[in-house]
């Protein structure tokens, strides 16, 4: 299974920044192909230069988020039809962030997922255990929870065409990051719920990334945990040095 590595820059850059970050990135990927596939998510407003930025190099495009709505009376939000006419290729949907400050629900986001899906998105869902639920041994049953209502009326087809990412929320910008042990726990019980729903091929070939403080420094002992496939990045994602370094530990073709 090809590694995934996402860069979510969240909501940092000015379309000239952007533009910049996009191409050192890209520019180095055209020189030397990494083994890994490799993602970037800018803000909305810097898609459009990230893509002529990327143009040439072998990246693609996530929006952050999208409305589950195609299109309508829906003030500020942008739809999966138009992050496809912008040239994503993928949409991160239900990052904690949008969960804890948007007031995003399960429900929300398995509306949101259907919408990415029909306008041919592929989703990237993030699910995660805030610290409070870790320390009460909940983590196990908030992944479930997250997972069964994002994922459980999806069509067989379709979860292939899904990746999921395991973000512990105490782990999000805090710099301290999931123990190797603990991400392998968690992956395992994800593979484990995609088995039990959609089958063992579809278990075998769902990428599971892991997010939360990845840094240039931590990537290579974690990307040695056999069940994680990949990394979605926020802050080391800002530096084309640091994310390039994340984006090497799996190598280059
Ligand atoms: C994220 O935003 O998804 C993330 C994992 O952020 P950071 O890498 O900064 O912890």
């Amino acid at each position: 299974m090809r590694p995934l590595i996402v860069g979510n820059w969240k909501m940092h850059g000015t379309q000239a920044g952007a533009f910049r970050l996009a191409r050192a990135i890209a520019r180095s990927l055209q020189r030397r192909r990494p083994v890994a596939e490799v993602v970037l998510a800018p803000p909305f407003t810097a898609l459009a230069v990230a893509r002529t930025a990327i143009r040439r190099g072998p990246i693609r495009l996530a929006g952050q988020n999208c409305c589950w709505q195609e299109a309508g009376a829906f003030t500020g939000e942008v739809s999966p039809v138009m992050l496809r006419d912008l040239g994503c290729a993928f949409v991160i949907l239900g990052h904690s962030e949008r969960r804890r400050l948007f007031g995003e629900n399960d429900r929300l986001i398995a509306q949101k997922l259907a919408a990415a899906r029909k306008a041919g998105l592929r989703p990237i869902l993030c699910v995660g255990e805030t610290l409070a639920e870790r320390r009460k041994g909940l983590t196990g049953g908030v992944v479930t929870r997250q997972l069964n209502v994002a994922l459980k009326g999806l069509d067989k087809n379709d979860i292939g065409k899904v990746e999921i990412a395991y973000e512990p929320v105490w782990a999000i910008g805090t710099g301290r990051n999931a123990t190797p042990e603990q991400v392998g726990e968690v992956h395992r019980r994800i593979r484990r719920w995609v088995e039990r729903f959609f089958g063992a091929a579809a278990a075998g070939q769902t990428r599971i990334l892991y997010g939360g403080s990845v840094n240039a420094e931590n990537a290579p002992l974690l990307a040695s945990v056999p069940e994680v496939n990949g990394f979605l990045v926020g802050g080391a994602s800002l530096q084309a040095g640091s994310f390039l370094s994340i984006v090497r530990c799996y190598g280059d073709r």
